[in-house]
């Protein structure tokens, strides 16, 4: 006899992201802007005043409060994780009992069912409609039917790009009492129809914010979760203590305590994303090629086209990377070069396709 793997991990492969060095990555949904000396020097020295032999604030307290001060809310109803990624994980392991069903959309961001795997949470998908929006009343009906326990689901959603008004997704909450919902708003900072701050308000709502986006801050590995009283003490009691290190909880503190930094990253995120968009309109209305440029709410923009393997692999040719799934491509925003780059080899590769 000898140790077997269980079902559920024996076929599972490590995550792979796109291999090779490429010239451009617009493929992982990253902010183009790195940190500026200054913000890292203070940090630095923060972590240098603090005793590095010794657990950092298990409840990243300092942190919080910055967080809650930039995003409206208050410390007390949010919890920091070591990245947004640690917190689906922490919700999707400790929420849900085995065989209890976890609901996902499709299409939607693809480490919600993956974790749901790994813990043997039942998930079941909910179909989006053909033009990628979302039918809430029938979602609301279908989870009330079926008793499912959770419902996740990012807004402005990735891969779609498409965003949910506030008043539809509070709608849902509300109709869906018994099921806890989660909401994934790792990329509303470019959009206006964010439900963090009424999270404390609704016994079955969790939102989740990351600062890999906008904030820029994708290798520091940090994410909240925001929710009322009873669902942070559950976060804070199932997380493992110190979850969030020292080096992290510092850089985290100093950048968002720098409002006016944040916000002007992200006003320069929004006007490239325009750029790009505008380009790829512009690209669309004369490459028939191209079906759908959808648009977009968050720092990338989502086609659809028959021809997405295609063009996917001639711009990595060119050492280009961008996401390709199906019959779609996801292409974040870059810097000004970086987007004109894109936009030009694409306009070549559809000209050669036709
Ligand atoms: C990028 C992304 C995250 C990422 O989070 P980390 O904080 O980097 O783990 C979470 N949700 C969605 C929908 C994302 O696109």
């Amino acid at each position: 006899m000898s140790y077997e793997l269980n079902a559920k991990i024996r076929e599972l492969s490590p995550y792979q992201p796109i291999s090779g060095s490429y010239r451009i990555r617009l493929d992982a949904n990253e902010s183009f802007l790195s940190l500026p000396r200054e913000l890292v020097e203070r940090a630095a020295l923060d972590v240098l005043n603090n005793q590095i032999n010794r657990y950092p604030d298990p409840y990243a307290e300092k942190l919080c409060g910055a967080f809650a001060r930039f995003y409206g809310t208050q410390a007390r109803y949010v919890t920091a994780g070591n990245g947004s990624d640690e917190l689906i994980s922490l919700i999707t392991g400790a929420f849900f009992q085995p065989e209890e069903e976890l609901i996902t959309l499709e299409q939607d961001f693809s480490m919600y069912h993956f974790y749901g795997s790994v813990y043997g949470v039942k998930t079941s998908i909910f179909p989006k409609n053909p033009d990628l929006t979302v039918d809430t009343v029938s979602l609301a009906e279908y989870i009330n039917r079926s008793g499912s326990r959770g419902l996740i689901f990012s807004n402005p959603c990735n891969p779609t790009s498409l965003c949910m008004e506030r008043r539809q997704v509070l709608r849902l909450v509300e109709q869906v009492p018994d099921c806890l919902v989660v909401v994934d708003e790792a990329y509303m900072d470019f959009a206006d129809e964010s439900i963090l701050r009424s999270a404390h308000l609704c016994d079955n709502l969790i939102v989740l914010k990351t600062c890999s986006k906008a904030v820029g801050l994708a290798a520091v590995r940090l994410g909240f979760a925001v929710a009322g009283d009873r669902l942070t003490k559950a976060l804070r009691a199932v997380k493992s203590p110190y979850n969030v290190n020292e080096l992290t909880q510092s850089v985290g503190y100093q950048v968002l305590s720098d409002q006016a930094y944040v916000v002007d990253c992200t006003e320069k995120i929004i006007r490239s994303r325009d750029a790009l968009y505008g380009g790829l309109m512009n690209l669309y209305a004369t490459h028939r090629i191209l079906q759908t440029v959808y648009p977009t709410s968050t720092n990338f923009v989502y086609i659809r086209t028959r021809y997405a393997k295609a063009i996917f692999q001639a711009l990595l040719e060119r050492s280009i990377a961008i996401r390709y799934m199906g019959d779609y491509l996801r292409i974040c925003a870059g810097t000004k070069e970086e987007n004109q780059a894109v936009l030009e080899a694409l306009d070549e590769i559809l000209t050669a396709l036709e």
